[in-house]
């Protein structure tokens, strides 16, 4: 479930909005009510929604500067604390990283000076900045973009800061290693913006924190799983003894294996030529089963997009077909029949069995 919907498309990506971006917006208006009545609330909407716009902004920073380095961005995600432009890939060259990564703050810059430029120091220097109100808006919006500039420099993970300092730091030690600093040094922060957090009693601080947090031990996470997946190949990593499917098989059939494996996804071959022709999962199964009778096949539950990958594909880009929510990557032969698949909790199990070392401590 991604608790995210799209709400349109600006220069070919989607612009998707998460969910609990309307708690913030609610949470937003009502304390604007409280304080100011409904003027205070349209003020503080106002606020909020030009703040987001200058999130996207940032965000489409990366993303076209990105596409400048042939990377595509299929969306952008709004959270209530901040923008999520996703990436296809990362730019591999630490140049191409770098100009990435700062484009996002520099828009924010831009925005600033552009403010800035337009309204005068004297607007800046009368700034209230414990009120809201309607005047005062341009000059609150132009700070709070030195602030977003600032808040996404700073070298953590997974600030654009962070991925800069990852790419300088590339240089000198190998990418884990460089990952793995900028990921401890996100996590550090996000510990002292928690302390910070808790001192000051600001929950949204608090929020920012955990987030932070999270969002930099999945760096680090994701990391180590492409550096796994280098020297590896499709058939290091697939599982060779499961049940397979026809698709003219029925649910019933479907049902009685899922009981008697332990497989949560079924590939659905060709009887003929061993083909794969779709994937069966544990939860589409489910699904039809509630809605209609055991004697349909298969073939009217699977799913027919069932990615596929050859025997010596290297593990990356197996991954990489995962990535967009795939269940399994089938692994095909040279002729063309299917001789395993790929599930993202097998990766783990390999890297796991791969870092694997004896703790050096005797046992008895
Ligand atoms: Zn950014």
């Amino acid at each position: 479930m991604s608790w995210s919907f799209p709400v349109g498309h600006l220069f070919g990506s989607e612009l998707r909005v998460h969910a609990t971006f309307f708690l913030l917006l609610a949470w937003i208006g009502i304390a604007g009510w409280a304080e100011g009545g409904a003027a205070g609330a349209a003020v503080s909407l106002l606020y909020i929604l030009i703040l987001f716009a200058c999130v996207v902004a940032h965000e489409f920073g990366h993303a076209l500067t990105a596409r400048r380095f042939g990377i595509r961005t299929p969306d952008v995600t709004l959270l209530p604390i901040g923008g999520l432009a996703r990436l296809e890939r990362m730019p591999e060259k630490p140049r191409e990283e770098i100009l990435v990564a700062l484009a996002g703050p520099a828009v924010n810059v831009v925005i600033f000076l552009a403010l800035f430029t337009l309204l005068g120091r004297g607007a800046f220097e009368a700034l209230d900045p414990t009120t809201l109100t309607l005047a005062q808006l341009p000059a609150q919006v132009a700070t709070l973009n030195l602030v977003l500039a600032a808040f996404n420099l700073l070298p953590a993970f997974p600030m654009d800061g962070g991925r800069v300092l990852r790419a300088v730091l590339a240089i000198f030690m190998d990418r884990p290693a460089a990952t793995r600093a900028a990921a401890a040094a996100g996590q550090g922060l996000a510990f002292a913006m928690g302390l910070a957090g808790l001192v000051t009693g600001n929950p949204m601080l608090l929020l920012i924190a955990f987030f932070v947090f999270l969002a930099a031990g999945a760096e680090r996470a994701d990391e180590a799983m492409k550096t796994l997946a280098r020297g590896l190949m499709a058939r290091d990593a697939m599982i060779t003894e499961f049940e397979r499917l026809a698709p003219d098989d029925s649910l019933e059939t479907a049902a009685t294996t899922l009981i008697r494996t332990t497989q949560h996804e079924f590939p659905v071959v060709d009887r003929a030529t061993g083909r794969p022709v779709g994937l069966l999962t544990r939860a589409a199964l489910y699904r039809a089963l509630e809605t209609g009778p055991r004697a349909r096949p298969v073939s009217v539950a699977m799913d027919a997009t069932f990615p596929v990958a050859a025997l010596t594909e290297g593990l990356a880009s197996v991954l990489a077909k995962l990535e967009p929510g795939a269940a399994a990557v089938g692994v095909l032969g040279p002729g063309g029949a299917l001789v395993g698949y790929v599930t993202r909790e097998n990766i783990g199990e390999l890297m796991v069995v791969t870092n694997a070392r004896p703790r050096g401590r005797a046992r008895g």
